[in-house]
């Protein structure tokens, strides 16, 4: 047997490799190793998770965003974005909306808001959680101190979501402007799991100046933090930002990567992204039987979806909420698995 497929073996059952078998098994992809690993990723969710599929409710309650992160449609430098930011009661209007339909998770995701103070982020989780007890808030707005994380948690917010999108110290600096730093990414990811939040990180795969080494550092970093959730999706291009003419990446190493996380963190929450259902028509199919377990709907209002464009063609941005769930459970039941509808923690915590 060729060595990769070896060292497939070995992630299955040591749940680790070091950096140099990470770099030589990522610099040996082929269809039959992404197939090889996929049925023991898919075999390996279904220990942990059955044929469930976890269904998280996206709200994207705003655009503006003070940083400049390079690859994103959103970034502060975009004078082409339109801006918009949701009330509390818009977001209290989709929380019902989204109760409605069955959802027991509300992420609610945005760019870095200075207008969101820690104040008006705690009333809202309280809002929700107050009304909606039996249901999980998650929080996806960026780099914060630990006393805000602090104040989010203690004022109800279950979960967070930071993806690190590379534990790369040089493919860091090519991501993002000097005002940011790897170093305190995942500071707040160390942070965010002291205090509490099941965490989520993650990166994006084939984004700009990645390489295999880049990719097996953010291997052995997602193994350093065990962190509850992990967010990948393939790097899409967007028009109006410095990488306007970059590739994409590709649905084949997306499709191995989230096989990989799953062989080496099993019963890791690992969502199978809009980015995926973006780069190919039954991306987030393929992504779920490649051994991811999480769908994430978007629930934001109509009005707005085709704002919160963090890439180009963006899948679902002229749907319905009620759509978006519908959709989803027919493809999920296409391929053999169904919709969860309840909270769905990681299994340490329920
Ligand atoms: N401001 C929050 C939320 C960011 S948006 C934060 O900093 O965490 C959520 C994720 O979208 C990012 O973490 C990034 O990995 C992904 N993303 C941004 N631009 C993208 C692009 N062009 N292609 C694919 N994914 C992208």
């Amino acid at each position: 047997m060729n060595r990769e497929f070896e060292l497939v073996d070995k992630l299955e059952y040591a749940h680790s490799l070091d950096f140099d078998e990470w770099v030589y098994l990522l610099n040996n992809q082929s269809e039959e190793l992404r197939n090889y690993a996929g049925n023991k990723a898919d075999t390996l969710r279904k220990k942990y998770y059955g044929n469930s599929v976890y269904v998280r409710g996206l709200i994207e309650f705003t655009n503006y965003c003070k940083n400049d992160c390079y690859y994103c449609g959103i970034r502060h430098g975009n004078a082409n974005a339109t801006r918009y930011r949701l009330t509390k009661e818009d977001i209290m209007s989709c929380c019902k909306e989204g109760y409605e339909l069955g959802f027991r998770t509300f992420v609610l995701q945005g760019g870095e808001d200075p207008y969101y103070t820690d104040e008006r982020i705690c009333d809202i989780v309280k809002s929700i959680k107050e009304l909606y007890g039996d249901c999980a808030v998650t929080l996806s707005i960026g780099e914060k101190s630990y006393d805000s994380y602090k104040a989010y948690f203690d004022a109800g917010a279950d979960r967070y979501l930071l993806r690190h999108e590379t534990a790369d110290d040089c493919h860091y600096r090519k991501l993002h402007p000097e005002t940011m730093s790897l170093d305190n990414r995942k500071q707040c990811l160390f942070n965010l799991k002291e205090i509490g939040y099941q965490v989520g990180a993650g990166f994006m795969v084939g984004s700009p100046y990645q390489t295999k080494e880049s990719l097996a550092k953010d291997m052995l970093f997602l193994n350093e933090l065990k962190p509850h959730m992990v967010g990948i999706g393939p790097f899409i291009t967007h028009h109006d930002t410095p990488f306007k003419d970059k590739e994409n990446g590709t649905l084949e190493e997306t499709l191995l990567l989230l096989s990989l996380v799953r062989l080496m963190l099993p019963d890791v929450l690992l969502p199978s992204t809009t980015a995926l259902g973006t780069i190919h028509p039954l991306g987030r199919e393929k992504g779920i039987k490649a051994g991811a377990n999480v769908v994430m709907p978007n629930l934001s209002p109509g009005e707005v979806r085709e704002n919160y464009l963090l890439y180009d063609n963006k899948i679902c941005t002229g749907d319905e909420s009620a759509q978006c769930k519908v959709c989803l459970q027919k493809r999920m039941e296409s391929i053999g698995y169904k919709i969860e509808t309840k909270r769905g923690d990681h299994i340490s915590r329920q």
